[in-house]
């Protein structure tokens, strides 16, 4: 018997968050920031379905567009890197991906291909976050020299460092030379990921690029106002209870103590797993519908929690570590990180099952 650890990846629930980011975008286009095998929820299972929702993917580099066409993905895909080298030029143009310019020498393998012909390029315009991007002193000559490369078929665009905060100094900052850039071209601009495209910021953006919508993720505690459902549910069972006397500690360190006569369950997932090992006790853990708190350090295999008030719990009990609720943003919350890494950090060893209506299960 397998063991009872998984994850299951619900298709039904990606495709109504699609339906429901779509709605958003209104008249404007759509783009599904897929990159980390869809912030690990499977790039080409989650491409299918959002395929027939959006107008183009992002992913961050060339392997990961290979891979899509591959899974037989026709849709525009956008390489947020763009190439990394002269050499990869060529499965550009021949796979029909668009590259995301951000240094000048990129421009230049472009203009040295023999075959050149590339149906659309975006230029990334470093405007603050000072990670990728053109300077914008230099993006007139870039805007010109990508306008020949691609019969006008052009897209600005930059990226926000403090997304969920439009007010903020450095969004303003960033906001501003933005604005001063797009304005001065008609061409087609993109600026929203997730957290702007909630808090609405004013950024000129004809395209959306949000990706941690779609997995039904709040990005800096933002969207509880949409209907968004998880895609990933983590899942396991309760393998072994015991009794402990007050005083007594659990797991490694003895971090946890217990402060009366106690009643701890092991659920076999640890950090190698993917469970955060820099989860606090106290953090929340769904058994056979309760919510208990961790309690001891996580292992590489095991969590250990505290059911002291759940006499009803017995060995078996389903337990949720994130999903609906708890959420992974409930999770990372208590790791001191994002939901982003925790989703795309779910190890190979976790089994994996991805159900939809429209599917027979498959593992
Ligand atoms: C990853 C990424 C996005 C998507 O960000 P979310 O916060 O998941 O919406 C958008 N644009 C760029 C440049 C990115 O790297």
């Amino acid at each position: 018997m397998a063991r009872p650890t998984r994850v299951l990846i619900d298709l039904d629930a990606l495709d109504h968050n699609a339906r429901v980011i779509r709605a958003l975008a209104r008249r404007r286009r759509l783009m599904a920031v897929i990159k980390a095998n869809a912030y690990g929820h499977g790039m080409v299972d989650c491409a299918r379905v959002l395929a027939s929702h959006v107008d183009a993917f992002a992913v961050a580099f060339l392997e990961e567009a290979v891979a899509l066409r591959a899974g037989g993905i026709t849709t525009p895909v956008l390489v947020l890197e763009g190439p990394l080298s002269e050499a990869e030029v060529l499965d550009f143009t021949q796979l029909d991906l668009w590259p995301a310019i951000h240094a000048n020498e990129q421009l230049h393998w472009f203009e040295n291909a023999p075959q050149r012909a590339i149906t659309g390029l975006w230029l990334k315009a470093d405007t603050g976050m000072h990670r990728l991007g053109i300077d914008l002193d230099d993006m007139p000559a870039a805007i010109e020299r990508a306008t020949t490369l691609t019969a006008g078929n052009v897209t600005l665009m930059s990226h926000l460092a403090d997304a969920a905060m439009p007010e903020s100094l450095l969004s303003q900052r960033q906001l501003a030379r933005w604005q001063s850039l797009v304005d001065r071209y008609d061409l087609e601009t993109s600026l929203l990921n997730s957290a702007s495209t909630l808090v609405q910021s004013t950024g000129d953006s004809d395209w959306l690029r949000p990706g941690y919508l779609f997995y039904g993720g709040h990005p800096d505690g933002l969207g509880e106002v949409l209907d968004l459902q998880p895609v990933m549910r983590l899942e396991s069972r309760v393998i072994a209870i015991r009794d402990i006397a007050q005083g007594e500690t659990v797991g490694y360190g003895g971090r946890w103590r217990a402060e009366r006569d106690s009643r701890i369950a092991t659920i076999p997932i640890g950090y190698a797993d993917g469970y955060p090992r820099a989860a606090r006790d106290g953090t929340p853990v769904l058994v056979g519908g309760h919510v208990v708190s961790l309690a001891g350090r996580v292992s590489m295999d095991m969590i250990t929690v505290d059911i002291t008030d759940r006499p009803d719990i017995d060995i078996g009990a389903d337990v949720v570590l994130w999903g609906d609720r708890p959420t992974v943003d409930d999770i990372a919350d208590a790791a001191d990180t994002i939901g982003y890494e925790l989703a795309s950090q779910v190890t190979q060893r976790v089994r994996r099952r991805v159900v939809s209506r429209n599917m027979p299960d498959s593992e």
